[in-house]
């Protein structure tokens, strides 16, 4: 009961308190009806006794053949007697007196009072000072005179009797009073027994009333408790709309946020995943990105479960087809997205994913099972969560191609010189770091101001391309394949002892000579190359210093009739290089070299 809540104990407290107040009018209404009749009764029976007493006097007064002259003289005829003995059938007294004005009894129908002497005070104080005088008493059944032969029931030991005294006035005195017994017994009983009904009756009435109106209250009380509970129920889920869409507003600033920061695509989708968890908690969704040839869509990313497939065609997807969302669950006929299968008929969206103006990919949201119901109001914010996904998308899109652009030839799309020289300087520390081998091959076309004058320079350009193609493929991992200028490539090779690099520079000079371009009808004639192999310790510890050595190398090879692979001259640094091979088995004996090393 304690725990309660006040909701609860209320409607309790207030049955409860219907009760008592509905005890306590029944209580008050038993109590009328037993404690108030009798006096109330009294009273009335008084009034009226004293009228008829009044009455019987006036008629007694008109019959006395002296009339109230009767009581100064004391002389009663036989005629008087005779009416007065017979006053007791005709009237509810059973008993009657006639004073003088001194108290002495004239006559009375029990015939052993003449004579008496009434000197009661209130005979002198009210009597005789002209007031009726009542007076109310049990009195045993014996005293009550012919009693036994008007009753023959079982009676109670005591009846009520009134005693009234009437004062008679003779030329403006007192000249005597008549006195009246009545047994009133009957009669009040007959009273009491009306009041007592009626009293129940108003007193039933009542308690009715009041139970009617505390119930009443009670129900209008219960009815507007119950508007305020539905009122406050009504406030608290707007204020748990609002905190919802205030979180919501906060991630997507956060969101947005965070993949404006992001470096790459991988690093932008990891995160998508993560918020897109938060943001839309009973939704399992994933994301696909149109490839560069446009033809398919590779999954990216997915959360909450989500299904990711490999890739997807647009033509798949009714979203991507009619160029707006597309929501399955909806509408009375709808179809499935091919990509969408296996689909157990729960709801879905697809929203094409569009950044300046261009659809970069789809996301596919799918109901959770236990929040399926509502999954339709999530529309706005999942639109929104698209909306942002595909600008963050875009924008890490746009820094890889500026970031490509300054890091790239055009031409090829080989590493150009200035990236060439830096990541050969982050190399080259690296292998200093972890006492790490590294190569560096110098490639030259061989006659190629010949093959331009002959061939043109567009055909040139295609030659070029064709080797760069070749290089670009020979390298792995963190090898680089640059241009720095010209007709001239540069490979670096980290981790590559120069046994392996002479081999390498050998099977890229047969691959260039195996390259065959068309160009227009004509097949181009074979084109080779020359190439220059240098180490890093051994033919230098610095960028300039490595790649001059290859170059001479590579100039040793053109010397030599072109075509073909040599190797820088280690003669000046041969001392060197024996210090550094300790070192590196020093190294290689505690362990592998940590860290890699990108290009780019
Ligand atoms: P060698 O065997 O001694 O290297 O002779 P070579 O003719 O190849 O060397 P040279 O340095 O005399 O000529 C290089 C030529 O490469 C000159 C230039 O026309 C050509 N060239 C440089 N850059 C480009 C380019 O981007 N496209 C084309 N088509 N030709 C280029
Ligand atoms: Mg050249
Ligand atoms: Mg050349």
């Amino acid at each position: 009961m304690a725990n309660q809540p006040a909701g609860q104990l209320l409607p309790l407290l207030k049955t409860y308190s219907l009760l008592l107040v509905l005890l306590a009018a029944a209580a008050l209404s038993a109590w009328a009806v037993y404690a108030l009749p009798a006096p109330v009764v009294d009273r009335m029976l008084e009034a009226d006794l004293r009228k008829q007493a009044t009455d019987w006097r006036r008629r007694i007064l008109l019959h006395l053949e002296d009339g109230g002259g009767t009581f100064l003289s004391g002389q009663l005829d036989a005629h008087d007697i005779e009416y007065l003995s017979l006053l007791p059938e005709t009237t509810e007294a059973y008993r009657i007196k006639l004073f003088q004005a001194d108290g002495r009894v004239l006559w009375s129908t029990r015939p052993a009072d003449i004579g008496t002497v009434n000197r009661e005070p209130y005979f002198q104080q009210i009597v005789a000072k002209g007031a009726v005088y009542y007076a109310q008493d049990s009195k045993p059944v014996a005293q009550i005179d012919g009693f036994e032969t008007r009753d023959t029931g079982a009676m109670a030991a005591t009846r009520d009797v009134a005693e009234i005294y009437t004062p008679v006035l003779q030329g403006g005195r007192f000249a005597g009073a008549v006195e009246f017994y009545a047994d009133i017994t009957a009669l009040r009983e007959t009273f009491l027994n009306r009041v007592r009904i009626s009293l129940a009756l108003v007193s039933a009435v009542m308690v009715a009333a009041i139970g009617i109106v505390s119930l009443t209250v009670i129900r209008t009380n219960r009815f507007s408790l119950r508007q305020m509970q539905q009122r406050a129920a009504k406030d608290q889920e707007i204020m748990a709309s609002q905190m919802q869409l205030a979180r919501e507003v906060k991630l997507l600033g956060e969101l947005n946020e965070w993949l404006q920061s992001c470096r790459s695509l991988d690093e932008l989708f990891k995160m998508v995943s993560e918020f897109m968890s938060h943001l839309l908690p009973d939704a399992e969704g994933s994301i696909y990105v149109f490839s560069n040839s446009r033809d398919v869509l590779a999954g990216c990313a997915s959360w909450n479960g989500g299904a990711l497939k490999d890739h997807i065609r647009p033509d798949e997807c009714w979203g991507l087809r009619r160029g707006r969302t597309y929501e399955f669950g909806a509408s009375e006929v709808e179809f499935t997205c091919a990509h969408a299968v296996p689909h157990d008929g729960r709801s879905y969206f697809c929203f094409p994913i569009l950044a300046h103006g261009e659809t970069v990919g789809l996301m596919h949201l799918r109901a959770m099972p236990p929040r399926a119901g509502d999954f339709a109001t999530c529309k706005p914010l999942a639109q929104m969560c698209a909306e942002q996904i595909s600008m963050a998308i875009a924008n890490v899109r746009m820094r890889d191609q500026l970031h490509d652009q300054s890091v790239r030839d055009p031409l090829t799309g080989l590493f150009n010189r200035r990236h060439m020289t830096e990541s050969l300087r982050k190399f080259l520390s690296s292998s200093a770091l972890n006492c790490a081998r590294l190569s560096v091959i110098a490639v030259d076309v061989d006659h190629f101001k010949k093959f331009n004058d002959n061939h043109g320079h567009d055909a040139g350009d295609m030659v070029l391309r064709a080797v760069s193609t070749v290089l670009d493929k020979a390298c792995d991992g963190s090898e680089a394949a640059c241009r720095p200028g010209g007709e001239e490539f540069t490979l670096i090779l980290p981790g590559v002892p120069p046994e392996d690099a002479l081999t390498r520079a050998e099977l890229l000079r047969q691959a260039v000579e195996e390259i065959t371009v068309s160009y227009g009808e004509k097949t181009l004639p074979q084109i080779t190359i020359s190439a220059g192999v240098a180490h890093y310790p051994a033919h230098g510890l610095l960028p300039q210093d490595l790649l001059r050595a290859a170059d001479e190398a590579l100039y040793a090879a053109k010397a030599k009739g072109r075509n073909q692979v040599c190797v820088a001259a280690t003669s000046a640094e041969a001392g060197q290089d024996a210090e550094w091979r300790a070192a590196e088995q020093a190294a290689s004996a505690r362990g592998p070299a940590e860290g890699s090393n990108k290009a780019g």
